[in-house]
């Protein structure tokens, strides 16, 4: 059977700044098994970064907030009470995380091979000849060609792409059961963002961990994810697999933003469909549906109350429209939002 790596039950996390109470993250619920690879998608500030940093608790000293009721739990065990040293072994041990910008991650003023040995070193008591051979086979796995070559270079003499794969094999080192993987693509060309997919599709594979991929381009979640979480506004809209998403989204946010993915058919950019309007201010109560102020099918009641969550063969969607009274209406395509 599957392991249940990670659960996550009603998270909220609020941010205190100048400006007000910001609540980026409003009772997020779901699960991590073993050897899968779960996709968060949603725009910029929809609380899919947040979340990622609450599993490992980086803003425990900021104005970053886990609210009281939040279940964390890493194979069973209560994340939110873990000490200290608990959340350091956790961290970088059985969950690395890999981010956007590789460069920001890496030390400039230090060669790829001496962060990859300082690295292996921190994570076992190996010798230095040991580490060398292990940093080696990781530029290996994450297919970098000449290894030892890119041991002696420094981060600003490799591209974007190679660089990336460095940060890769860095988190690699503890064999994580679960990597997090922060738009580990978006500040790549679209050949290269395609190669890293890949990568992280094999090394998936290959070492049997999980990944929690989280990004805002649907489009980079098709090959890769077995399931897929639409986040707007700080909740979960839709879930489901991957393939029954992508063939029929049931949340009319979803459906717009599967019209902003390129398609085959298509000639040219303009034919994509831009969702007008932006996300809510999170300073605010939001009492009804979030996408209310965007949606074309919103209804009195939507700005109202929150619908449920229907769930139908494993596929749960928060939408008025999936109330048996509703009008149907049809999502697929997302063309109406052009
Ligand atoms: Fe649109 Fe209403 Fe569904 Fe929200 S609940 S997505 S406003 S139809």
């Amino acid at each position: 059977m599957t392991e249940k790596l990670l659960q996550v039950n009603n998270l909220r996390v609020s941010f205190s700044t100048y400006a007000g109470e910001v609540k980026a993250v409003r009772g997020m619920s779901f699960d991590v098994f073993e050897g899968e690879t779960l996709a968060m998608v949603g725009e910029s500030g929809c609380g899919k970064s947040v979340t990622a940093r609450a599993i490992l608790r980086l803003f425990q000293h900021s104005a970053g907030r886990i609210e009281p009721g939040s279940v964390l739990r890493w194979r069973g065990r209560d994340v939110l009470a873990m000490s200290k040293r608990e959340l350091n072994a956790l961290r970088g041990g059985e969950i690395a995380m890999i981010f956007q910008d590789a460069m920001m991650s890496l030390d400039p003023t230090m060669t790829v091979g001496k962060q990859l040995v300082e690295t292996v070193r921190a994570h076992g008591r190996v010798s230095r000849a040991e580490a060398i051979r292990r940093s080696m086979e990781l530029l290996s796995l994450v297919e970098l060609p000449d290894p030892e070559a890119q041991m002696r270079r420094y981060p600003h003499e490799l591209s974007g792409g190679m660089r990336q794969r460095v940060m890769i094999a860095m988190a690699l080192v503890s064999r994580p059961r679960l990597l997090i993987a922060d738009e580990p693509t978006t500040a790549l060309d679209v050949t290269i963002q395609a190669q890293i997919l890949e990568l992280l599709r094999k090394l998936q594979k290959a070492l049997g961990m999980a990944i929690l991929l989280i990004t805002h381009d649907l489009g980079v979640v098709a090959g890769i994810a077995d399931r897929v979480q639409i986040v707007y506004a700080g909740q979960i809209l839709e879930s489901g697999t991957a393939r029954e998403l992508f063939a029929a989204p049931r949340h009319p946010y979803s459906a717009a933003l599967m019209s902003a993915v390129p398609k085959r058919t298509m000639e040219h950019r303009s034919e994509l469909a831009i969702l007008p309007g932006s996300p809510p201010d999170l300073r605010l109560e939001l009492p009804g549906c979030p996408f209310a102020a965007r949606c074309r099918y919103a209804m009195p009641v939507c700005r109202r109350e929150m619908p449920g969550e229907s769930l139908e063969d494993g596929h749960a969607v928060r939408c008025w429209l999936r109330h048996p009274m509703a009008p149907r209406v049809d999502l697929t395509g997302g063309a109406e939002y052009g």
